[in-house]
């Protein structure tokens, strides 16, 4: 009897959605919209996103939590078609400057060529790639807007 298959493997459909990285993205259980976390010096009060250890200005350590603006404008644009492993191309990155003067480096949601400068983007949660086990590794994107 050479027919006993082997068990695909498969992700456990309980296995929890992995973010990249819990310091850069809040997404509120209450159902309220996800914000970025920007990070104020309290020595200084400059504002870095990502965190930093060390603050570049006065070489504080303390930093106090601040919820970044979610809609920005987008400063530059660039669609990818030959990506790293794990993404699916083509894919979009770009540059967003948010109102606290900030510029976040960001997947965009949607098609390719479907982008112009100075477009303004909102903040968005997905699958930003896959990781070695099948998962997708959920963290935080920008899309159009969405008409009200
Ligand atoms: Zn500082």
């Amino acid at each position: 009897m050479s027919d006993e298959k082997k068990p695909a493997k498969q992700p456990k459909e309980d296995a929890d959605i992995t973010f990249y990285h819990p310091e850069l993205l809040e997404v509120p259980e209450d159902g309220s919209p996800p914000f970025l976390k920007g990070y104020r010096c309290m020595g200084c009060g400059q504002l870095d996103f990502p965190k930093l250890s060390t603050c570049p200005t006065c070489w504080g350590e303390q930093f106090d939590m601040v919820p970044l603006s979610r809609r920005g404008k987008l400063y530059s644009v660039t669609d990818i078609y030959i990506g790293q492993a794990g993404m699916e191309t083509p894919y979009i990155f770009g540059y967003i400057d948010l109102p606290e003067d900030l510029r976040i480096f960001a997947q965009l949601e949607g098609e390719p060529q479907s982008y112009q400068c100075d477009e303004e983007v909102e903040l968005t949660v997905g699958t930003i790639r896959i990781n070695r086990d099948g998962l997708p590794i959920t963290s935080y994107k920008f899309s159009k807007l969405v008409p009200a």
